[in-house]
């Protein structure tokens, strides 16, 4: 429930000369065609790294990049590449819902960063045909932060909160009649003379993404009808976005140089878009007018990218495990703190694809370098190293 005082409500809630109610709060839908996109490569980006000043030649540059994202992003569903099950299950959910003239059910979306979380979320409510609005729920730090996206829902339109799972206990129990009942409870005024209005909502739909299903707490996660685990792509899958992405960019790529790039981008689409521009960089400045194989290499080779794809931040944290700790275990925390990383960024971008690649796993007593995880570095493994596959999940 949210606390109002009978001031504000009065503000928020009247009516005009003619006695037409006006609505409550005048933030606008934000039409789907505005979408711009989020955060850039899934690491080690320096657009992140606020405290450094930008130059004016650096803003020009990002400012291409979002342009080049926004060209890249698939708009429709059927351009989206790979994961089949979620897109075809997805699909059934929005056709039924467009047949018996239904809101689609509220929709949970999680994995690894870079995989097309928002991608999907921006596509359903093209498919439906309905507006959307977008928050994130970092920014959302009180009920009366929502308050407005809910009120301004129209019937069938999407609200996607990104990084649903930063929203506060307050927020998510807040959310909870919204989702299920269409509605929210406002408490007026306050002390003995406070009471609760309910206030009815048109029915909506949240799709929430996260990287960090585990940190939603259960009640908000069973208001979802819809939840789907998106995960690492295949190098096919890659392939294809890496030709697409090229054809869209004007870029003349070989057919095992589009490869290349799929075989080093951890299985993500941001990153195999990030890398496919690297190398068209690097082509360029060397007057290649298309980027073959060999190319391809020594653009990674200058950049660190290894054969796995791994990036020199990835390498650092398995550089790490091994001289500082022997191979581990070391508990996230104090592996975060000695490479300088917030421990988010380790345990949701770094993390998932080290374990996806058996190169790290997680123990109860912290995570350790598995025996492909040593000999990917040199080094030789321990008898008692891990054969890859985890004694016990934490
Ligand atoms: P997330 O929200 O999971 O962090 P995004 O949806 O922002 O990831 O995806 C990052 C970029 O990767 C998108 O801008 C898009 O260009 C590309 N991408 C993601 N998924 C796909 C896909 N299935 N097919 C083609 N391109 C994709």
């Amino acid at each position: 429930m949210i606390g109002i005082s009978h001031a504000s409500v009065k503000k928020n809630f009247s009516s005009d000369k003619k006695g037409r109610s006006i609505r409550p709060f005048p933030f606008r839908i934000v039409p789907v065609t505005l979408l711009h996109m989020k955060r850039e490569p899934v690491l080690t980006s320096n657009h992140q790294n606020k405290s450094q000043p930008v130059s004016p030649q650096q803003e020009t540059s990002f400012e291409k990049e979002r342009e080049e994202d926004r060209v890249l992003r698939p708009q429709k569903m059927s351009e989206m590449i790979g994961q089949r099950e979620v897109f075809e299950r997805l699909m059934i959910s929005i056709k039924a819902a467009q047949k018996r003239k239904e809101t689609l059910g509220h929709v949970l979306l999680d994995g690894p960063p870079g995989l097309g979380k928002t991608t999907f979320a921006t596509c359903i409510p093209r498919e439906l045909g309905v507006p959307m609005q977008i928050g994130n729920g970092a920014t959302l730090k009180s009920p009366k932060d929502i308050l407005p996206y809910l009120t301004n829902a129209e019937t069938g339109s999407i609200l996607f909160i990104d990084e649903i799972h930063r929203m506060p206990k307050t927020v998510e129990e807040f959310l909870y009649p919204a989702m299920e009942d269409f509605r929210i409870d406002i408490v007026i005024g306050e002390g003995v003379g406070a009471r609760t209005v309910n206030m009815p909502l048109k029915r909506f739909t949240l799709i929430g993404a996260t990287t960090r299903t585990g940190l939603i707490s259960a009640p908000l996660r069973d208001r979802f009808q819809i939840q789907e685990h998106l995960d690492f792509y295949s190098f096919d899958e890659l392939a294809a976005i890496v030709h697409r992405s090229a054809s869209k960019l004007n870029i003349k790529i070989d057919e095992d140089a589009a490869y290349e790039i799929a075989v080093r981008s951890r299985g993500t689409p941001r990153l195999a878009n990030n890398r496919l521009r690297w190398v068209r960089d690097y082509a360029d400045s060397k007057d290649h007018t298309v980027v073959t194989f060999a190319l391809t290499q020594d653009a990674f080779e200058m950049k660190g990218i290894d054969i796995l794809g791994l990036d020199p931040q990835d390498k650092r944290v398995l550089d790490t495990i091994l001289e500082v700790f022997s191979g581990g275990p070391v508990g996230l925390e104090t592996l975060a703190h000695t490479l300088n990383l917030e421990p988010d960024t380790l345990s949701d971008e770094v993390e998932p694809f080290l374990l996806r690649s058996k190169l790290l796993i997680r123990t109860p007593k912290g995570r350790c370098l598995t025996e492909k995880g040593f000999r990917h570095l040199g080094a030789i493994p321990p008898s008692n190293a891990s054969h890859d596959t985890p004694l016990f999940n934490d």
